[in-house]
């Protein structure tokens, strides 16, 4: 008889834990209309020429893509007008991460360090490839304890990680401190900072708070960006990373052949052409994120200050995060609790369009009114 022999990392793996879906709580709850504010997806869906190119790429899809993703490497090249050998695209930055973690962290003896709690998926794919983590708390503001971060950094440590903005927070650190971070780490040379910029370009002043718009970069930093967010594009799953060269240039060798679709690679290379889009959702956010703060905090809710698309919040004392995120899924509203975090008292939600913002607000006051 067959016995499966499971590696111990993934017998004793907790996965990573994804916001409900939509049509999970339209059964459960037989809504016809289900608002989602969990994922940090974009709040005006996808971009319509994003959605003609997709049609109009249809019948393609008998193809394999070309290998390694060459038109939509120049477009990041360009985008970010760096050079094309330091640029990765993976299924997700999701792939880009795990595979960034096989590369460069050898199994039990490597270690990288994060912030506690930090996004989920870095600590998860470490398990799975049986890596130690070291992990430094934040700061009761959620913000960065970089030298408790340092601390932690030895001869054995390849990856550091930093999420700018972080989730589930919105904290963004000062450029200067990312930097001074990434001068003492150069005492480390086999140690990269990896830094995570999903939602910077929500970032009301990302030009100044991105390493991404430097002339010159510390050459210990990579850096991950997404078309999931601000692009609209979470379904088709596309990240990219800008690396040291030679990080990069094993990158693709080391990448499965065709993990980026060919949908995928059309519908990036138009929204990253798409400027309009682009910019009305960051405006749609920037907008949204003010409504919401002001709206949680009228009605005596704690909110942090955040600089990207979604904002944590605790509710006035007495009153739990549970109740409110059951109460909301009751009414078709999904948020995300917090638990897999750690912190089972606060609840992030995704700033959505002026419409669903509303609904949110009105659905929040009706829990604290009746509880
Ligand atoms: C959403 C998110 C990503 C993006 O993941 P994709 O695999 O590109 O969809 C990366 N990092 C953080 C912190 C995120 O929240």
């Amino acid at each position: 008889m067959y016995t499966a022999r499971l590696r111990q990392e993934i017998s004793a793996l907790d996965p990573y834990t994804p916001g409900l879906s939509i049509e999970e709580i339209r059964q459960k709850y037989n809504r016809e209309q289900v608002i989602k504010m969990a994922s940090n997806e974009n709040a005006l869906g996808a971009s319509p020429r994003v959605q003609e190119v997709i049609a109009r790429h249809a019948s393609s899809v008998f193809r394999y893509p070309r290998g390694g993703n060459p038109r939509l490497v120049q477009a990041i090249a360009a985008h970010h007008h760096v050079g094309k050998d330091r640029i990765v695209i993976g299924n997700g930055s999701d792939e880009v991460i795990d595979l960034l973690l096989r590369m460069l962290v050898e199994p039990r003896t490597d270690t990288i360090v994060c912030a506690a709690p930090c996004f989920n998926l870095y600590t998860v794919q470490a398990k799975i490839s049986g890596i130690s983590i070291r992990q430094c708390p934040l700061r009761s503001d959620f913000s960065f304890d970089m030298d408790g971060l340092f601390a932690l950094v030895d001869e054995h440590t390849r990856v550091l990680f930093l999420t700018t903005p972080d989730n589930p927070s919105g904290y963004c650190p000062p450029r200067s401190e990312v930097l001074a971070l990434a001068q003492k780490l150069s005492a480390f040379p086999g140690c990269l900072l990896l830094i995570d910029e999903a939602y910077m370009d929500f970032h009301p002043q990302e030009n100044e708070a991105s390493l991404l718009a430097l002339l010159e970069m510390p050459d210990n930093v990579g850096i991950m960006r997404t078309f999931s967010k601000s692009y609209g594009l979470a379904g088709l799953s596309i990240g990219y990373g800008l690396l040291p060269k030679e990080i990069a240039n094993a990158f693709w060798r080391a990448r499965l052949p065709f993990s980026v679709n060919i949908l995928a690679e059309e519908a990036a290379l138009t929204a990253l052409d798409d400027a309009i889009f682009h910019e009305k959702t960051l405006q749609t956010v920037a907008e949204g994120r003010t409504n919401l703060t002001e709206g949680l905090r009228a009605l005596g809710c704690t909110v942090w200050p955040s600089s990207a698309n979604y904002l944590l919040f605790t509710l006035p004392d007495g009153l739990h995060a549970s109740d409110c995120f059951q109460y909301l899924l009751q009414k078709g509203i999904i948020i995300r609790l917090l638990k897999s975090y750690n912190l089972p008292e606060h609840l992030r939600v995704t700033v959505g369009n002026a419409e669903e913002n509303r609904l949110f607000l009105a659905e929040v006051k009706n829990f604290l009114q009746e509880h």
